[in-house]
């Protein structure tokens, strides 16, 4: 019987498209799959630890209908997989590449411990389309901005996803798993967990679904569509990508293959599905992406910094008495994700209007996103806030009364997701109020806020210290 290998997953919680997982079952070696709930793990947003313990439950599942199982182990990376080799006897780890800092420097120091232990530690790429030191510019370095790096990319072969093995070799014996439950990793939800719980779409199976829906009946309307946070013609899978259920590359060859078809949005998908690429690119060759502004001068900027300062619980609790603000911000407490442009709405709101430090928006975000992805949700504020690469003119203030013209004209989604000043409010929207914290105290017979801070006074107010700056 050969060595047992060990295959440590973290967001690649899925078996088809898993070259890690491929190649050791083609090693023809047991193999035992752990998740360690280390400190990466552990820190992470409630909502995000809520959707992995969601994710992990499936993928066992998974594993058990292939013969396997998923052992759970909880500590520092290293030190569970040192005690795992020890009482398996296995001398190989392997693991799908991951490119933020905190993994980057788990991976770095696990990696060295391994080989100079004489054991083979062997990481596989999965995560990203485009590993971020194979795209370089002309001159050899990275790229940091979105359209060239999307040309270099655009025409680059892409493996076809590799299909899941039927049955995964097992040990003689398996080593002792830790109980999902007592992880306890929807504990900070409280009672937000049931109503998030509604809205995932959890597992490989039901991602493949979703894509397969996405391409067959939304892909067409894409470009010209997807604005529209009243409609429904986005894929979704950003839940699904931030955990491993689906590999970007399932992603990208249905892409290909609906613009074959003919479907007139499905090269835009492509080129979204790069931008979470590109977030990675930057993520790798400038760390400092996720913790500081990315772009100098930007470093004096008079941020207000006050987390608890009314305007800002009011933002975060969806009260900020701007209707689409509000709207998404609890489209995002109820369901866990929110649309595209409603994220660059409330970003926007935030770091202009208010003029509060984009770092406690991207926090909160952390927190509350079931798909958060931290190079995504860093590229995206650094974006929108104008400190980051790629950045929107940071002079550019979004008018949320203006873009819910143009995107909600009906008020469909305001209707969605705000109970006050309505007759009879949806369900979704009440439903904010079974999912927020009781010491919120919020009501949907309370009267709607006044503004926080006007439309036109918040943007004065940023234009002006913009004006006092010199970048
Ligand atoms: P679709 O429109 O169907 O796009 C397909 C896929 O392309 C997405 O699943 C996603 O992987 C990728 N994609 C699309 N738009 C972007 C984008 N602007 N940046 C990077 N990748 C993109 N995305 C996250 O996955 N996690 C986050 O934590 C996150 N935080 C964000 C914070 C801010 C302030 C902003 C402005 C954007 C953020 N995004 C984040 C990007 C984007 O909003 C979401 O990826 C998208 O809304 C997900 O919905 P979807 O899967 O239906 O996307």
């Amino acid at each position: 019987m050969p060595k047992p290998a060990i295959l440590w997953l973290r967001r690649d919680l899925r078996l088809a498209d898993h070259p890690a997982l491929t190649a050791l079952c083609a090693s023809g070696r047991p193999v035992i799959p752990v998740f360690i709930l280390d400190d990466v793990a552990a820190g992470y947003g409630a909502a995000p630890r809520f959707r992995l313990g969601l994710a992990i439950k499936a993928l066992a599942t998974d594993l058990e209908a292939a013969g396997s199982r998923l052992i759970l182990r909880r500590g520092p990376a290293l030190e569970v997989l040192r005690n795992l080799i020890a009482e398996t006897g296995a001398d190989t780890v392997h693991w799908t590449r991951l490119y933020e800092e905190d993994s980057v420097t788990r991976d770095t120091r696990v990696k060295t411990a391994l080989k100079e232990a004489g054991l083979e530690a062997r990481s596989h790429p999965g995560h990203v389309l485009f590993e971020p030191p194979s795209v370089e510019t002309g001159t050899g370095g990275p790229y940091r901005v979105y359209s060239p790096f999307w040309k270099a990319v655009r025409t680059r072969e892409v493996a076809a996803p590799l299909p899941a093995p039927g049955r995964i070799p097992a040990p003689d014996s398996w080593p002792e798993s830790e109980r999902l439950e007592d992880w306890h990793l929807g504990a900070n939800m409280r009672r937000g967990a049931e109503v998030v719980a509604a809205h995932a779409v959890v597992g490989e199976a039901a991602a493949q679904d979703r894509l397969g829906t996405f391409l067959d009946t939304k892909v067409a309307d894409y470009k010209a569509q997807r604005d529209r946070f009243d409609r429904d013609v986005c894929s979704g899978l950003s839940e699904n990508l931030a955990w491993g259920e689906i590999s970007p590359a399932a992603l990208w060859h249905g892409g290909q293959r609906a613009m074959e078809e003919g479907k007139a949005g499905a090269e835009h998908f492509l080129k979204e599905v790069v931008w979470r690429d590109f977030a990675y690119h930057l993520a790798f060759h400038t760390p400092h992406l996720t913790r500081d502004n990315w772009r100098e001068g930007w470093d004096a900027f008079p941020w207000a910094t006050d987390e608890e300062a009314p305007e800002v619980v009011a933002w975060k609790q969806g009260r900020t008495g701007i209707e689409t603000v509000d709207a998404a911000m609890r489209e995002m407490y109820v369901t866990g994700s929110m649309h595209n442009r409603g994220r660059m709405l409330v970003a926007s709101y935030l770091t202009k209007h208010l003029m509060t430090h984009w770092k406690i928006g991207m926090d909160w975000f952390a927190d509350c996103l079931t798909d958060w992805d931290p190079a995504s949700n860093a590229m995206g504020w650094q974006w929108v806030a104008g400190s980051g690469p790629d950045a929107a003119p940071y002079f550019r203030i979004f008018n949320p009364d203006t873009q819910a013209e143009k995107f909600d004209p009906n008020g469909h989604y305001r209707n969605r997701w705000i109970a006050e000043r309505r007759a009879s409010p949806t369900a979704t929207a009440l439903s904010y109020f079974e999912a927020v914290p009781k010491s919120w105290t919020l009501s949907p017979k309370a009267p709607y806020p006044a503004p926080v801070v006007s439309l036109p006074e918040g943007r004065a107010r940023a234009l002006s210290a913009y004006e006092a700056r010199s970048f």
